[in-house]
């Protein structure tokens, strides 16, 4: 029995998917990940499509459709083997923030374009002293009549040269209680005393444009914020959830697609002239990990029906982050390995998912900070 309800509409929108990114986004992606950034250009033509904020009303310029649409395009992404175009990050996390705790008139400004393409948005929590410790944070945002200035520097930002509009965790210092000190505000590209700082080399995902952020003095009208002031740490706790959720699933489909493009290599390449999938070694091992994704799948596919139900499913998707990204790491060594020599080689698609993979367990939460909080909700 299947655990998801796709519909027809659902599945004709998959095919839609494919057909797009196997035209549009996948011949690129050499091209981008030496360029070390997606352009704009990509972007818009994921807004022209309806790719981007599916579920924002359509008041705003979105579609609104349920979360399955996305899901849907998470995965279909996952299997382009490109990191760097990171719209489930802009559609499912970032926007999200500006629907739910927005005012209307924020609302009416900013979404239009987060549906368009025409605004790329970005998160900025992390400081170069503080990620997993969010209470920590330094940087600042101070009330000066109607307006606020924040002064800080965020790092490791996930489109952050190509950002329009980012959503900056801020603290006001004048508040006791380090919780209720974080506020969640709106900053434009263009405002003064915002800049984009260099973009950051890393280990993998060479085409997404991670950045650092720096706000001097920079000044926003008061009611840049989201939702009640005090409330931006909870705000951030209970959007935690979809962006974990949509880690796992690109976690899994990830994993789903290294075992593909790994089981016609074993069947074709040979050693002591057999294919390298005869040896009762290697067939454990692709048996291991088929029994691990199929796994991982069905788990995911349980929150994700849980998640459109608007179940609370903090502890089982905290778990389940830590779990799928941990395997997809064990997956991608193993299908590396399994590749040989050609396995390192740029050629091979395995490679750069390999690469890739490594900063999941990293990223949306540590996978040490995802047992923390399970270990707290078992009471220990
Ligand atoms: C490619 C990439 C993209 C990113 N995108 C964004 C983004 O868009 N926006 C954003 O705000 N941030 C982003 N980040 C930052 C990311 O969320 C942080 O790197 C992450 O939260 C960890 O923070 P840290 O790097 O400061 O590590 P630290 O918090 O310094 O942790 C270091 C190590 O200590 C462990 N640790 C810390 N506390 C505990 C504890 N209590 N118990 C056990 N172990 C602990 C951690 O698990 C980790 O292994 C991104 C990072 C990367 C690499």
């Amino acid at each position: 029995m299947d655990i998801i309800n796709y519909t027809d509409e659902h599945r004709m929108f998959r095919d839609t998917c494919k057909k797009f990114l196997e035209k549009e986004i996948i011949p690129h992606v050499e091209e981008w990940e030496e360029a070390g950034i997606v352009p704009k250009s990509a972007w818009k033509k994921m807004g022209e499509q309806g790719f981007l904020c599916m579920g924002v009303p359509e008041a705003y310029g979105g579609l609104g459709l349920d979360f399955l649409y996305s899901v849907i395009l998470i995965e279909e992404m996952a299997r382009t083997n490109c990191s760097g175009l990171a719209a489930s990050l802009h559609s499912d996390i970032v926007v999200p923030y500006i629907e739910a705790f927005g005012s209307e008139d924020l609302k009416h400004k900013y979404l239009p374009g987060c549906v368009s393409g025409d605004i790329i948005t970005a998160v900025a929590m992390t400081e170069p002293n503080t990620g997993s410790d969010l209470a920590a944070i330094k940087t600042t945002a101070v009330e000066d009549g109607d307006d606020v200035i924040i002064n800080g520097q965020k790092t490791f930002i996930s489109n952050g040269i190509n950002c329009g509009l980012v959503v900056v965790a801020a603290k006001d210092p004048a508040a006791d209680n380090p919780h209720k000190a974080v506020d969640l505000y709106l900053v434009e590209e263009g405002t003064p005393g915002f800049e984009k700082g260099k973009q950051i080399k890393k280990a993998g995902w060479h085409s997404q444009d991670t950045a650092e952020l720096y706000f001097t003095d920079c000044r926003i009208p008061k009611d840049h914020i989201l939702g009640e002031k005090g409330m931006g740490f909870y705000m951030l706790m209970e959007k935690l959830q979809q962006e974990r959720l949509a880690c796992a699933i690109g976690a899994v489909t990830g994993a789903e697609y290294m075992l593909e493009i790994t089981l016609p290599y074993v069947k074709e390449r040979k050693a002591f002239d057999k294919p390298i999938s005869k040896f009762q070694a290697n067939q454990f091992k692709i048996v291991e990990m088929a029994t691990e994704i199929k796994l991982g799948r069905t788990f995911v596919d349980k929150l994700i029906a849980d998640h459109l139900e608007g179940k609370n499913i903090v502890t089982e998707v905290s778990m389940a982050k830590y779990w799928t990204t941990d395997m997809a790491h064990r997956v991608a060594d193993q299908c590396l390995q399994l590749h040989g020599g050609y396995g390192y080689c740029e050629e091979y698609p395995i490679a750069r998912a390999w690469r890739d993979t490594r900063v999941m367990s990293i990223f949306a939460g540590t996978n040490e900070i995802m047992k923390t909080i399970v270990a707290r909700m078992m009471g220990l």
